[in-house]
């Protein structure tokens, strides 16, 4: 046998939903509603199809490696300067980026749970030892708890905000004071991923922040609002310092040429972006009312997602609305059992989230 890294024997590969046409195959279905991944049920902007639409030629050409055009406008975007920036393969490959970076066997990191696994995943294969806090009742990171865990050996403490799976967004005065008190020698991961969907009243900037506190880096996504998933375009936002080092370690064409483009154009249509906070907005609510009426626990939600409590077991709930063409993250399967993570869908994909949750209900009685 090859030496495999022996951490590996401990681990899995990630296993991802079936694919939706396998699932329409094998129970005979037409039309899937996936409200399992996050992705952004009013798709992306219209412009970047016109914009795609427009690539004729060029396909033999390596992209830019310094994504130069893109960062100057993400810059621009968010008043920064370009060297503050870092684009990955979408964020999951930044969150592999900071690992190779910054863990190995002599360091140990942070993380709340359940969370995205992904910052465990990667520490643990870079040999560090992973410090697993669980989040508070609330569904909070125990920021507390998260403080306490960090000794002379932490090189990386991340925090999701807001969280996947349970939704909750830290306020910006218990998150900044905990930035505040974490060591400077450590680097704190800000996981944004859904930062385009935290309502106005809970809303906070984070940018001004990096000016006093070099050790943070700000991770966002063109996977979730901007909907552009298939796409893989991820970026960090951090100290030039932090940035030069994961540039080290980054492959140097990380992100193809037409996925630029996309980002680059998806970025400057704004409007859908509040189209889809609106839309999102007013059908979270739905999801609440739901819950409430049938008595089912929900964590309290600043994403395009709900995490609501299983009328029974959540593989058995997930396996029901499966069988009725509606994929769901079942709870087990992210760290919450008796849990169904949902993607918070377009109003016709939610009403037929909800009816075959009445029946399952009316089943269960
Ligand atoms: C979806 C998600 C990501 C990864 O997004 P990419 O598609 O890799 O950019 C990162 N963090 C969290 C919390 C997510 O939910």
């Amino acid at each position: 046998m090859v030496k495999v890294k022996s951490v590996l024997k401990t681990m899995k590969p990630y296993k991802p939903g079936k694919p939706i046409e396998e699932t329409e195959r094998e129970y005979g279905l037409h039309h899937i509603v996936k409200l399992a991944s996050n992705e952004n049920p009013y798709g992306c902007s219209l412009a970047v199809y016109e914009e795609m639409a427009k690539i004729t030629c060029g396909f033999e050409l390596y992209p830019d490696a310094n994504a130069t055009s893109l960062r100057e406008d993400v810059a621009k975007k968010w008043n920064v300067t370009p060297d503050q920036l870092v684009f990955g393969n979408g964020s999951d490959e930044l969150i592999t980026i900071i690992a190779r970076t910054f863990l190995d066997e002599s360091t140990n990191t942070v993380v709340p749970t359940p969370s995205f696994p992904q910052y465990a995943h990667n520490a643990k294969i870079e040999g560090a030892i992973v410090k697993e806090i669980p989040l508070l009742l609330s569904g909070d990171h125990d920021v507390e708890k998260m403080i306490e865990a960090i000794d002379d050996q932490t090189a990386v403490i991340w925090l999701c905000n807001p969280n996947n799976p349970t939704g909750n967004v830290l306020s910006e005065d218990i998150l900044l004071e905990t930035i505040r008190r974490i060591p400077k020698d450590v680097l704190i991961v800000l996981d944004e991923a859904y930062y385009e969907y935290i309502p106005d009243e809970q809303q906070y900037d984070p940018l001004p922040w990096l000016a006093d506190y070099p050790n943070l880096l700000l991770l966002r996504t063109f996977s979730k609002a901007y909907g552009l998933a298939a796409f893989r375009v991820g970026y960090g936002i951090g100290h030039p310092s932090v940035i030069e080092e994961l540039n080290k370690v980054r492959n140097p064409f990380n992100n193809s040429r037409p996925a630029h483009r996309a980002a680059q154009t998806a970025l400057r249509d704004t409007e859908f972006i509040e189209h889809c906070r609106e839309m999102n907005e007013e059908q979270k609510a739905r999801f609440y009312t739901f819950a409430k009426r049938h008595h089912l626990h929900t964590y309290p939600s600043a994403t395009n997602f709900v995490l609501m409590e299983a009328p029974t077991k959540d593989e058995e709930a997930a396996q029901f609305l499966l069988e009725r063409g509606i994929i769901v993250r079942a709870g087990h399967l992210l760290g919450v059992p008796g849990y169904m993570r949902i993607t918070i869908g377009r109003e016709e994909q939610n009403d037929l989230f909800f009816e075959s949750m009445e029946l399952l209900i009316e089943q269960n009685k």
